[in-house]
């Protein structure tokens, strides 16, 4: 454990300033500032999540591309050099009473403040054959990795009729090669018809595996049938990484993202969320911009205490 300077309770527990559970970008960014204003600041994370399967980040200011890990390693140093405290460890509850309480295992912390930054997991039908495909030809965030179907053999996949969007938005903007299979309820004909006239076939059925060793060759649909694919955008929607939030009553959104207001601060007075937790926008670049404007706010409000 590597820990910067903490303030004692009379029961000689230490209490940080905020506790940021999540080293994303969004976690990091806020635990940078944070460590930077001075503050006793502990970071808590479990390790993985979206950014480390990030295979090339190509959009984020300076980084022509960079991989997610290594924008994580790179937080972290930067963290450590400001003195934040990093452990390894997967919270299970958050709490508040008169300061804030952090379960991870069999550790509790006190703090002050809380950022939570940990972000969305994808939701993805059982597929063989995925693994050596997920991040460089198959793909799950339009705005991360669109650009990077251009020209391509592209299948779009889902069970909604967003997934029917996604396909026109993708035949519009990077390719004119794409075919949708679709899961979920058949589309409205006019949808269908719109289908028709921009050249995207339509297969209903559920896709079973990845076809292809070096490269992707096709998506194989569960009833045997297989469509040409070097690509895949798929769709199925995702979830929030937020069970130790199960104590606390957050407002949400109808879509269950939790409300914030805008300096990210949620509806409990002190718990700051930022990422795709609040937006469901799930971008590096926004995510840490949410962390450092967390944590300005943060920095303000501690000269109250
Ligand atoms: C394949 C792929 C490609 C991507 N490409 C891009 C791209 O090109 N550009 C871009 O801007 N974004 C991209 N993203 C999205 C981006 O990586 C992040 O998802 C986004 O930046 C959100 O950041 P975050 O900090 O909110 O969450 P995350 O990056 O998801 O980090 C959350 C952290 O919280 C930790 N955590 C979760 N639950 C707990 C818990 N209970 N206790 C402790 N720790 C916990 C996780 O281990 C993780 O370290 C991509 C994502 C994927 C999966």
């Amino acid at each position: 454990m590597d820990q910067g300077s903490v303030h004692a309770s009379p029961a000689a527990e230490p209490i940080y300033d905020c506790i940021v559970i999540g080293a994303g970008p969004g976690g990091l960014q806020a635990a940078i500032y944070l460590g930077r204003f001075n503050r006793r600041v502990l970071l808590l994370d479990r390790g993985g999540g979206r950014t480390a399967h990030a295979k090339a980040i190509e959009n984020f200011l300076t980084q022509p591309s960079i991989t997610g890990k290594r924008m994580i390693e790179l937080g972290l140093e930067q963290a450590r050099s400001f003195k934040v405290g990093i452990e390894t460890g997967m919270v299970t509850s958050v709490t508040k009473q008169e300061n804030f309480e952090v379960a991870a295992g069999s550790k509790r912390f006190l703090s002050r403040f809380v950022v939570a930054g940990t972000g969305i997991y994808d939701i993805i039908p059982p597929l063989g054959n995925l693994a050596p495909f997920f991040g460089t030809s198959f793909f799950t965030c339009i705005d991360c990795d669109g650009y990077k179907t251009i020209g391509k053999k592209l299948v779009v996949m889902g069970d909604t009729i967003e997934t029917v969007r996604l396909a026109f938005a993708m035949r519009e903007l990077y390719t004119g090669d794409v075919s949708l299979v679709l899961s979920g309820p058949e589309p409205p004909e006019d949808y269908r018809e719109e289908l028709r006239n921009r050249g995207i076939a339509l297969y209903l059925g559920v896709p079973g595996r990845i076809v292809g060793m070096a490269g992707m060759e096709a998506v194989e649909l569960k009833d045997g049938r297989q469509v040409a694919a070097n690509a895949v955008m798929a769709n199925f929607g995702f979830k929030l990484n937020d069970s130790y939030l199960k104590d606390v009553q957050l407002k949400r959104s109808s879509n269950g993202s939790i409300v914030v207001n805008g300096n990210y601060e949620s509806s409990l007075n002190g718990l700051y969320v930022v990422g795709p937790l609040n937006t469901g926008h799930d971008q590096a670049v926004i995510a840490a911009g949410q962390g450092a404007v967390a944590a300005i706010d943060i920095n303000k409000r501690l000269f109250e205490f």
